[in-house]
């Protein structure tokens, strides 16, 4: 049988990203994304080898999106198309791994959409226009949260009412759980160990970001919770705060619920604490410059990160080493340096030529010592849901 394609989606609210997975190749034929969907400026951008291409679709919404990229797709596959794999933020608990999509499943990510009211629905859409477009070929559902599923108890309930849980699905999912599984065995087979016996810490550092303990190949606790604003600080996410904040800007400041929301996922993270940029590496720019903003934010990052990172150790039996990935993990040699200098009990030691080597796209070693093992792994979250989704057509 030849290699199979796969066409990878993933549906936001005025937005679709794609890309074309061949199982036997590591490059892209084609991938991209439609943005500003429904808005006079809706525009797709893609890139086919190495040139790159946009058209303007004013007012283009995800149906238009989809009907104008997939001649393209389909001429870049050859017209040989296998399946469409599509990321889906929440499984909630129903999902424990990827799903073929039906109308039993598409009812049961309905039903989990008030714990992602922004992201499921968004995602619903893409794979209805999808299915509609396409409906011959075979659709697999994705879940960020279905790799989480197999925290303990301890690790996933909040110290809340067990009603809240039993009645509402208030406990802890986490989330980037593919790119978590997609490191977490690349890292394995750098390092010719057998994923059904390695423990890993990674540090998933992107826009969002979240810290997971993975042994023998399953997720055991992760940073993120009932939604992705749990954890850590990210771009423009503040990650744990008192949980107490609510009512006290409710009671002092007159703030209401959508204020709040709005301040903790869109104003904090490294752009509140820098009042200048979301982006790691305006940011690390600014710092060298002496900016003091941009100085606070990055050792609040990085010593949060740290302490995360100490906490999940507790999930380890052992500890087989430290995976640094996503955009500001697999480019910034200095964030991985500091991370790391707050971890001093773990022993860790960087091979500072090797740290500095360790970017776009290139993963391997980064430790001086033996052990404990640093590594940059790049991670790939379209071919683990292209892998998934071929899984699922055999
Ligand atoms: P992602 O969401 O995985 O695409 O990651 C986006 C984040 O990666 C942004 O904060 C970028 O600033 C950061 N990033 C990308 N390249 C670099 C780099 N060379 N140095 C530091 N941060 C980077």
């Amino acid at each position: 049988m030849s290699a199979r394609n796969i066409l990878v989606i993933n549906c936001g609210s005025s937005s679709i990203k794609f890309a074309l997975v061949n199982e036997a190749q590591q490059s892209f034929a084609i991938s991209g994304i439609a943005e500003r969907l429904g808005s006079p400026d809706a525009v797709l951008h893609w890139q086919l080898g190495d040139k790159k291409h946009s058209a303007m679709m004013a007012f283009g919404d995800h149906q238009a999106a989809l009907a104008e990229l997939m001649p393209k797709v389909q001429a870049a596959a050859n017209g040989k198309l296998h399946g469409i794999g599509h990321r889906v933020v929440h499984g909630g608990e129903k999902f424990t791994t990827a799903s073929r999509l039906n109308q039993a499943t598409l009812n049961a990510i309905k039903a989990t959409s008030p714990l992602a009211p922004l992201h499921n629905p968004a995602n619903l859409l893409g794979i209805d226009v999808a299915m509609k477009l396409f409906p011959n070929l075979p659709q697999v559902a994705v879940f960020d949260t279905a790799f989480h599923q197999t925290l303990p108890q301890h690790a996933y309930r909040y110290a809340l009412p067990e009603s809240l849980y039993r009645e509402h699905g208030v406990r802890r999912y986490g989330f980037h759980g593919t790119s978590h599984r997609f490191v977490s065995r690349h890292a394995a087979e750098l390092c010719e160990l057998s994923v059904g016996d390695s423990s890993w810490l990674v540090a998933h550092l992107g826009n969002g970001c979240s810290t997971c303990a993975i042994v023998n190949g399953q997720s055991r606790d992760t940073s993120m919770g009932l939604t992705p604003l749990e954890g850590l600080v990210m771009g423009t996410r503040s990650g744990d705060v008192d949980p107490n904040l609510h009512s006290h800007l409710a009671r002092t400041l007159g703030w209401d619920l959508e204020q709040i929301d709005h301040m903790l996922n869109r104003e904090s993270g490294l752009l509140g604490l820098s009042g200048l940029s979301n982006d790691m590496r305006t940011l690390e720019q600014a710092r060298e410059q002496g900016h003091a903003g941009a100085t606070l934010a990055i050792e609040v990052f990085c010593y949060r990160l740290a302490k995360s990172l100490a906490a999940l150790s507790c999930a380890l039996p052992q500890f087989d080493g430290l995976i640094f990935t996503g955009g500001i993990g697999e480019n910034s040699p200095l964030i991985r340096t500091m991370t790391v200098a707050h971890l001093k009990l773990f022993g860790l030691v960087l091979d500072k030529e090797a740290n500095a080597r360790m970017i776009r796209g290139i993963s391997g070693p980064i430790n001086a010592k033996d052990h404990p093992r640093v590594l940059v792994v790049a991670t790939n979250e379209e071919r683990q849901i292209a892998l998934d989704t071929l899984a699922l057509l055999n």
